[in-house]
């Protein structure tokens, strides 16, 4: 399988990040990239294809542009008022019920455009920003001209950012900038199959209420985790979409015998929607040893997941995510990949002996 990755990514490095009660040197680090690119190469996949730069069009149908336009321009304005080094987040968020008047001060963008303290911006953000975009763009290319599978090896990661909303680490939504490549490459019907461990809102909202993207998400349910707020079973779509979104919220402390039965049930949803693509956000923080995450998914786990993608037969895009263990990131992601492809290659001897 193709990886596409480039090393833009690497400057977007060294904010902090409220856990709780303390602040600590961001979980979302470019080592992770390390650790994953590493695994993937141990694993043997080392066809590595580097981006190609595409613009604003495709953002601009998933994204507010003055959204984007503050994504690009936050840092600069931020280092005018405070100088360099410094990293830029809100002070304050929306109001709800308060007569708000958004200016255009960089605080006031901030609190507009942020809905947490964890989309810090630094010099080298914007740069990585695009290139995440840039990677999962690419990819949608390589399906077109051909391939059944590729990997965008994103980062920053997109789930969580909406139409024009960043936070959670997440600034573009790159699945769904990715998802909306396919349709305008002629197919009629995605599917974006979140499986980080943290619910996809803002993908959830980017297709809410529409029918051309089915979005099933498999989650810790909001009761437990972050974002707290969204997730719920009962959320399925409003107007046009409804009946296209599918949460599958489930416990902190959820193991893969009852985790792999909520994938097993997305899966059987997505095949009788009948994408012409399936998206896949794949985040690894389901793993047990996750400092972000709360499930107790095991390494090996992750092949079987990897395999039971591939049964759908379905072309299939990956696009990173989520995923902090340092020691066993790669690993795991590179466990998925190699499930995927055994359960593609298992597929197509099957075919031949029919
Ligand atoms: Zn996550």
């Amino acid at each position: 399988m193709k990886l596409v990755y480039s090393e833009d990514h690497r400057g977007h490095a060294g904010a902090m990040e409220m856990r709780y009660d303390e602040m600590i040197p961001m979980s979302e680090c470019p080592e992770r990239m390390d650790a994953i690119m590493g695994g993937l190469k141990a694993a043997g996949f080392t066809d590595i294809v580097a981006p190609d730069v595409y613009g604003l069009d495709v953002v601009h149908q998933i994204h507010d542009p003055a959204f984007v336009s503050f994504l690009q321009h936050c840092y600069p304005l931020w280092e005018e008022e405070f100088g360099p080094g410094r990293f830029a987040t809100a002070y304050t968020f929306g109001m709800r019920g308060m007569d708000q008047v958004p200016n255009a001060s960089v605080h006031s963008m901030l609190s507009c455009y942020t809905f947490d303290v964890c989309a810090p911006f630094v010099a080298g953000t914007w740069t990585a920003i695009n290139a995440a975009k840039d990677i999962a763009l690419t990819g949608v290319d390589l399906m077109k001209a051909g391939e059944q599978a590729v990997f965008s090896v994103c980062r920053p990661a997109g789930h969580h950012a909406s139409q024009d909303l960043a936070g959670g680490y997440c600034y573009l939504n790159n699945a769904a900038i990715a998802a909306q490549a396919h349709l305008n490459a002629g197919a009629k019907r995605v599917a974006l199959l979140d499986i980080d461990y943290h619910h996809g809102n803002g993908t959830q909202r980017i297709f809410y209420d529409r029918a051309d993207v089915f979005f099933a998400s498999l989650h810790c349910r909001p009761q437990d985790e972050y974002p707290f707020l969204m997730g719920y079973d009962t959320e399925t779509g409003t107007g046009a979409g409804k009946g296209f979104n599918l949460n599958l919220p489930m416990p902190r402390g959820t193991d893969y015998t009852e985790w792999a039965r909520a994938l097993q049930v997305a899966l059987d949803r997505i095949l009788a929607y009948a994408p012409e693509v399936l998206v896949v956000s794949l985040g690894v923080d389901t793993f047990e040893g996750d400092p972000v995450g709360g499930f107790t998914l095991q390494t090996a786990d992750y092949i079987d997941v990897g395999k039971r993608l591939a049964a759908t037969g379905l072309p299939t895009h990956f696009v990173m995510e989520g995923g902090y263990a340092m020691e066993s990131l790669g690993t795991n992601v590179a466990n998925v990949i190699t499930g995927y492809c055994e359960g593609t290659a298992e597929q197509s001897t099957v075919t031949v002996q029919e």
